[in-house]
Formats: C-alpha cells, structure tokens, sequence
C-alpha cells in the first residue's frame, strides 16, 4: 500500500478556498483535513469537504460513459466506451452544426467551482470555434457584479481576516455559518474585542440570533431599507462630505433618489419597527472601523441590483473606507492578479447569440433560427439549480434535443441526457484555483486517483477540439501548458510563477492583505466611486434604485425564499441526502392554514407544486416561507423543489435569476 499525504485547496463554491491536507492510500482519499498555507482556514475545514470520500466512491458516481438506452428522462443507460460516446457526441454535433449551424448548440455551465483550467480555457475555445451560442451565466453574482463594477469598478473588499479589527460588523443577505464557516470565529474575536454585530436577512440565521440587531427585511425590500439609511446619512449631517468630494461623483443624484425614503416609510414596507431602522442608523454612523459583508440574498429579487448598489454605496457615504477593518466586502474574485485566465482559450470570443442560463427552459421552447438542438452541460446540474424547473425538464427531456453531461455523479440532469461522460473531482485533477472570500491563488495537482474512466474537462474538451478538427497549431493543449499561457499574460506572471513553484499557493501584494483606499482604489474611469453609474442607470428599468413593489397576490400572498443548506454547495453533494426537506413557515401562517409541524403541505403557484413536510419555525417572519435551495428530486414528495415555483424573470441588473422572488401559497395535502 502507498500512503501519501498531499496539500491542496478547496475550490468548491464557497468563499474560504480552505487549504487542505489530504491523505491518500493507493491513490484513494481516505481523510481531508484543514491545511495551514491559508490563516482564514487555520486548520479546520466544514463537514462537506471533509466527508468528501463519500462523494468520490459512493454509488451514484458515474464511472464510464454511459449511452441512453431508455425513453428520454427515465434514467436507463447502458455503458460504453470513451470512444464509441465521443463517436456519438462528435457525429451528432457535427450533423446539427452542419445543418443548422453553431448557434444551435449551447454550452451549459457554471463555473462557481472551478479554477482557471476547469471553467474555461478548452472548453471556451471548443465552443467559441465551433460558432456556438454563448451562455450569459446570471445565477448567482450576476446582479452584485454588475453594481460592485459599477460604483467601484475591479477592487477588492475587505478581507475577511480584518473584519477582526472592525468595531461594526454588519451581515446584509448572508449566512456565513452555512456558505462561509471561517468568517465565523473571525466576527466572534471581533464581538470578544467590542465589535457590534448587525444582521439584514429575513431568516433568524444562527448569527441572527446572537446580533445585537436583527432586521427581519421582507425579502425584496432591502432596497428601501439602504436608500432610507443613505436618506438619513445625509439629512442627519452624518455623511462624510469630506471624503465624497475627494472621492466619489453624483453625489447630489443619488441623495436625491434616495430622498423618498425615510426611515418609517422604508421600514413599513420592509415590515421592520422604525425604531430598529433607526438604531442602525445611529450604530453605523458612529463605528469606525465598519464593514457591511454584502452577500447574494439580497440580489435574487426584481430589485436586487439596485439594492446591492445601495448597500454597495454606504461606506462610501458614511466614510467607512481607508481603514483596515472598514468597508465592505461583495466577492474578492475581483482581487487583481494581474495574469489574464482568459490567455489560455486563444480564441476570440464568437459573435454569436447569448442566452441567459436563468432561462433554458424558455429558450429550449420558444428559441428559432436556429432552435436549440444540442446542449452539452458540465460544471453544472440546471434540473436541480435553474428557474422555472418543469420547463427546463421538459426541454432537456425533449426528443430533438441531444443532452450531453460531463459530471461525477448521476444528477438530476444527467438522468435527462442522451450521453453522460465521467468527470474527475477536484482532487482529482490539476487546477489554477482562486478564491473569491480568501485572497488566495493556489495551484493544486491531483492528488487523488479517479474511480473508473473519468476524464478532466481539459482531457475532454481537448478530445473534441482534436476530433472535430479544431485545434490549430501552437495551441497551448495541455495543463502545463495552459498554465504557461496564463502566467505569460502579463510581465507579473513570472514573480507569481515563480511563488507557486515555491509554495504552491500566492498572497495579493499588499500584504498582510490590501486595505480598499488605502492600497487599492476604484478602477472606474476617472478613479472615483460612481454613486448613480450612467450603465447601471440606463439598464435598470425605471433607472438605478427605483424600487418595484412587492409582487405577492391574494392568490399567492407568501414569499418563498430558497437559501444554502449547510450541507450542500448549491446542488452539489445532493445525492448524499436522502433525507426529505421541509418547507419552514411561522407559527402565525401555519395556524392561519391549520397546519401542525410534520403535515404533508402542497406549495403552489402558476408555475408548479411542491409537496414535502411542514416544518413550523420561529426563524422564519410571517409573510415567508423556506425551502433551501440546490434540492434534488428525492428530497420532496413529488420530486419537485423550490425551482418548480420560482419564475425566470430576471432582476434590474445583470440579467440576474430572482430565486427569491417567488409568491406563493401553501395548504395542508
Ligand atoms: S466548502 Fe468552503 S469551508 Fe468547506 S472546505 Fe471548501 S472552502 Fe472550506
């Protein structure tokens, strides 16, 4: 037996990118524990990643290709070879690109756990030279993007090890105790040290629970709950005009569009005391350092763009930047590495038609000249993670289109598919690996060997490009040489190579880590924050921060809100759950329907029903009601989740998913 123990990092969707240690026996993970080349992970890591071998051998990991041999969405494969699937694969996407042309092939995917070799490089060129549609990639991050890009431009936050120095910790639509555990003992050295800790989120989260305030927002509203705290800076003479005048333009617009909302009439329609409202008010403007860690709640919604830009636009208004501690934090993703990942695809981007991956199921029904006729799907699972989740099975379950899936484990979306193709795990393949929380770049071999004949998206999409013929020569093909083209980007690629060789892991220069204002400034045009950005303010309808009413009918009065299980990254690890989900609702909209704790529920709209458990809480305000987001189809009673109920509409930037933007009702079954 060969024992080996081996460093990596996590890239799962999370914002720690923990370091890990993993132990190996011939090849096989047999323990993963915390690393210490990062100090945010200091040498712990969450439950996910530590039962990951679970994960790796357990029985729904797909180890060969795999053929329908059934009617389409029954989940009857026989297994093939690499060869006789690619042979498939190929002839079929060469049919349809040479009959109809690129546009009506699709590349579904998501990137939210993968480094620069996995999201991209092949698999961008693959599909960029075959003339394929291009995807708009708007589930998570798509809104926040957008206005983060717009006030500051690329600039990273906060770190998340200096929120120890702030005095006012404030946590605006985030859970870290379930997407983020290692901001957690972080905030409670601050708390021990004197830090005050604010919580914006309609659930009672567990750091709700020991904040010193809790606003409850309707989900929706935080909108009016920023612009009235903005509205209150500056009416209260609380706003920094030294450091807006220095550093920030339309500074008027916005005090003006924020103007309507004073504190009883934002706090009315987010169903808050305005006595609460105020409080925080007082708190924020008086703490120095403060930090607001903006996270995605808040953005999945009809008015999420502008609500992120409004909370976005806060420390710059109170005068909260410029010190360690202070600020805010939206992704470090934005952190500037300087090398371009972007070097490794060389091939342009195709001027092809984009689709908002928020809306498959839409496009897979109603798109022509040319229709939707192949989609191959990897980094991903839409059946269990896109809106409007009947249309998106029924499209992927259509006859006349040809569903290919390169994944792990046989998904929700992988039993839809005409082929399924084996895919390494990440300890399993070589990765370029940066954080989005943790500022942090790791480069991470295998260290673990794949079960079966699984492939990496470079060996698989490196296959394609050979056996369509598009490759050219000189094309960097392999990792190492896609590695090389990444840090051949840019004059600094060489310092950083040469610390990856060393340590296998990199730190932003600024160390310990760069204060916003004070190591690193906005990167917009003219260096300034832009309070009212005339992009964001053209694509926002009605413009930037105007505020679109709570959606809720007679019919469907309740708001349904689809947060992170603890257990899960988004749909990741779902088949390890078999355990049913309930749907939580207060005490008071449970007695109003007859409903105990442990009824069978139906919860429906136009869209779709659920049928699960009811689960009676008193985390959850009147008016809301929760089913966590990522579920499979085993975890309800009639295979349907949250998605089912949840609209395609997309919110006022960044053509954003409004997972939490769903009204509904719910009955005793
Ligand atoms: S999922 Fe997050 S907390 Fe868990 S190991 Fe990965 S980076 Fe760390």
């Amino acid at each position: 037996m060969v024992a080996q123990l081996s460093s990596s990092a996590c890239p799962l969707d999370c914002p720690d990118l923990c370091s890990l240690e993993v132990r190996t026996e011939d090849g096989r993970v047999v323990e993963v524990d915390g690393g210490h080349r990062s100090p945010l992970t200091d040498g712990f890591i969450c439950g996910k990643v530590r039962k990951i071998a679970a994960h790796l051998y357990g029985p729904d990991r797909v180890q060969t290709p795999l053929i329908r041999a059934g009617a389409k969405g029954t989940g009857g494969f026989r297994a093939a070879t690499w060869d006789e699937a690619l042979d498939l694969v190929v002839g079929r996407l060469r049919e349809i690109v040479g009959r109809a042309g690129g546009e009506a092939v699709l590349p579904y995917h998501y990137g939210g756990s993968n480094g620069w070799l996995t999201e991209g490089a092949l698999a961008s060129r693959f599909f960029r030279r075959l003339g394929a549609s291009n995807l708009d990639r708007t589930f998570c991050a798509a809104a926040t993007t957008a206005a983060t890009r717009g006030l500051y431009g690329v600039m990273p936050g906060v770190a998340l090890e200096d929120y120890v120095d702030a005095r006012l910790i404030v946590l605006w639509g985030v859970n870290p105790s379930a997407t983020g555990i290692h901001l957690v003992p972080v905030i409670e050295r601050a708390r021990a040290a004197g830090a005050r800790l604010v919580v914006v989120d309609p659930r009672r989260t567990p750091l709700a629970r020991r904040a010193d305030l809790h606003l409850a927002v309707r989900p929706g509203a935080d909108l009016p709950v920023a612009l009235a705290v903005i509205h209150a800076l500056f009416s209260r003479g609380l706003a920094d005009d030294a450091f807006l005048a220095a550093h920030a333009v339309e500074v008027d617009e916005l005090r003006r569009r924020a103007a309507r909302w004073t504190i009883e009439a934002a706090a009315a329609e987010a169903g808050l005391a305005a006595a609460d409202l105020d409080a925080f008010v007082t708190l924020y403007a008086a703490a120095s350092p403060a930090v607001i860690r903006v996270g995605w709640g808040l953005e999945r919604n009809r008015n999420g763009g502008g609500a992120a830009a409004a909370v976005l636009a806060l420390p710059a208004v109170a005068g909260k930047l410029g010190v360690r501690g202070g600020g805010y934090t939206m992704s470090n993703g934005d952190a500037r590495w300087a090398v371009d990942p972007e070097a490794a695809i060389v091939a342009p981007p195709a001027p092809t038609r984009t689709i908002n991956m928020s809306r498959i199921g839409r496009a897979l029904r109603e798109l022509d000249a040319p229709r939707l006729e192949a989609l191959v799907v990897y980094n991903c699972n839409p059946a269990a993670t896109a809106p409007d989740q009947l249309a998106v099975r029924a499209g992927l379950c259509r006859d006349d289109v040809f569903v290919v899936v390169h994944d792990q484990v046989m998904t929700d979306t992988a039993r839809c598919a005409d082929v399924v193709l084996p895919a390494t795990a990440f300890l399993e393949h070589r990765d370029l690996r940066r954080g989005y929380g943790a500022m942090r770049l790791y480069d991470s071999p295998a260290v673990a060997t794949p079960p079966g004949q699984a492939w990496s998206n470079t060996r698989l999409f490196g296959e394609l490009l050979r056996r369509m013929e598009l490759t050219r020569p000189g094309d960097p093909m392999t990792d190492d040489e896609l590695t090389a083209a990444i840090f051949a980007s840019a004059p600094e690629g060489a310092v950083l190579r040469a610390r990856l060789d060393a340590d296998g892991v990199a730190a932003l220069p600024g160390e310990p880590r760069p204060v916003p204002f004070r190591d690193v400034m906005p990167t917009t045009t003219d260096g300034k924050i832009h309070l009212v950005p005339a992009a964001l303010d053209a694509e926002a309808p009605g413009g930037l921060y105007a505020y679109r009413g709570d959606p809720g009918t007679d019919a469907y009065p309740l708001a349904l809100i689809s947060p992170a299980l603890a257990t899960q990254i988004s749909s990741t690890f779902g088949q390890l759950r078999r355990k049913e989900v309930a749907i939580e609702l207060s005490a008071e909209d449970a007695a109003a329907r007859g409903i105990v704790d442990g009824d069978e529920v139906r919860v429906w709209n136009a869209l779709g029903e659920v049928r699960c458990a009811a689960a009676v809480s008193a985390d959850v305000r009147p008016g809301v009601v929760v089913l966590p987001k990522g579920l499979w189809r085993h975890h309800t009673r009639n295979g349907h989740t949250a998605n089912a109920l949840i609209p395609d509409a997309v919110a006022d930037l960044g053509g954003q998913a409004t997972y939490n933007d769903a009204r509904v009702q719910v009955a005793r079954a």
